[in-house]
């Protein structure tokens, strides 16, 4: 007899829409048009109604693209289809770009029961947002953050990019000073990669070298962690409490609905891909691809997820999960890993320290 499913309680919700592109940008994402975006909702809400069999979901997602492109009408119809999903969520984000969050769409969140927003900041210098096409200023950011705090949404992530171009040592930091100044509860910092297909990748935009990302993520570390700030996952930091909650579903490789055009979920034993034919997603011609994951392959990526974060791979429930005994089959390396202060293990918990999760690769490659 077939075991029950354990449906997932996390659902992410992918709308493409962007109000420009951004010159760096590898995302499933199109050019915002009204007609296009009325399109794309019926497409969604069918795919919803049809795939999400939960509706006790405790976290949701809306990411993007940028959620907030769509127009007033747009947006509260999205949220109104989440609406019967969200009753009991304890995590509602979703994410908006500064220059289209409106007091309106801000009102819309908070009647609607989102208590989480991630911005994307990217940088706080103006002439650097203006050279990669970004539509937004920092004064925006702050005028923002203000709205949502007025409306008692409080929860917020900020996003920054490493290594963009033009961006020295010295900007970086005063980027995180910046940004620790507007007081949000999460940060990420994400190092720039350079995407065929981009305008960075044309016009032959380097990314940042390993030594100046390294160095760049020790500064942002060490001026986070003294405001209070833990690094808990390679690129985000949060103050005590703040992790997300949804990005840890992802993290500790438990399941997840992913509605939209090119999104990804993972439900029972199959990690599905959505199409990002946008024709084919609108017309109900989805074609999904799916990776079908065996015993072994959730093994590997239980260990390569769960040492993204600083809350590790607990070493007896690995064994009970999984029949392997991790320590006893790689003491050597891992006992070296330790000497080294790349890892970590206590009360049976394995978990990288920011050292460590400086050179994941390496370490998930000895340890798999
Ligand atoms: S706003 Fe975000 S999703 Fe849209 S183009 Fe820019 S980086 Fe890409």
């Amino acid at each position: 007899m077939r075991t029950k499913i354990n449906l997932p309680t996390a659902l992410y919700i992918h709308i493409p829409f962007c109000e420009s592109i951004c010159d760096y940008c590898d995302f499933t994402k199109l050019q915002y048009f009204h007609s296009f975006a009325k399109k794309y909702l019926v497409a969604l809400k069918r795919e919803l109604n049809e795939r999400v069999q939960n509706k006790d979901i405790k976290t949701i997602y809306i990411g993007g693209g940028t959620p907030t492109s769509l127009d007033d009408k747009q947006f509260e119809a999205l949220l109104k289809m989440v609406e019967p999903y969200s009753k009991n969520a304890i995590e509602y984000t979703v994410e908006a770009n500064p220059e289209s969050l409106s007091l309106s769409k801000i009102k819309q969140l908070k009647k609607y029961g989102v208590n989480r927003v991630s911005i994307g900041v990217e940088s706080t210098h103006d002439q650097i947002l203006k050279s990669i096409n970004r539509k937004h200023t920092f004064s925006d950011v702050k005028s923002v953050m203000r709205n949502l705090r007025d409306n008692n949404i409080d929860n917020i992530n900020l996003d920054l990019i490493i290594g963009l171009p033009n961006v020295s040592f010295k900007m970086l930091e005063e980027d995180i000073k910046n940004i620790l100044s507007l007081k949000p509860k999460h940060i990420s910092c994400y190092s720039l990669t350079v995407h065929e297909h981009t305008v960075f990748y044309i016009n032959k935009i380097e990314e940042p070298d390993e030594e100046f990302a390294y160095q760049a993520y020790k500064s942002i570390n060490s001026l986070l962690e003294k405001s209070g700030f833990t690094h808990y996952e390679v690129s985000n930091w949060a103050l005590p409490g703040y992790e997300s909650k949804h990005n840890l579903v992802y993290w500790n490789n438990k399941r997840y609905y992913g509605i939209g055009l090119g999104a990804s979920g993972y439900i029972d034993n199959i990690r599905y891909k959505n199409s990002t034919n946008f024709n084919q997603y609108v017309s109900f011609m989805n074609e999904i691809e799916q990776e079908i994951v065996t015993p072994s392959d959730e093994k590997d990526y239980e260990l390569m997820l769960r040492l993204r974060t600083k809350f590790g791979v607990n070493l007896i429930d690995y064994q009970k999960k999984f029949g392997v005994d991790l320590y006893a089959s790689h003491k050597q390396v891992i006992d070296e890993y330790i000497a080294q202060g790349y890892l970590t293990l206590q009360d049976n918990v394995l978990a990288p320290t920011f050292e460590g999760m400086m050179i994941l690769d390496k370490i998930y490659l000895d340890l798999a």
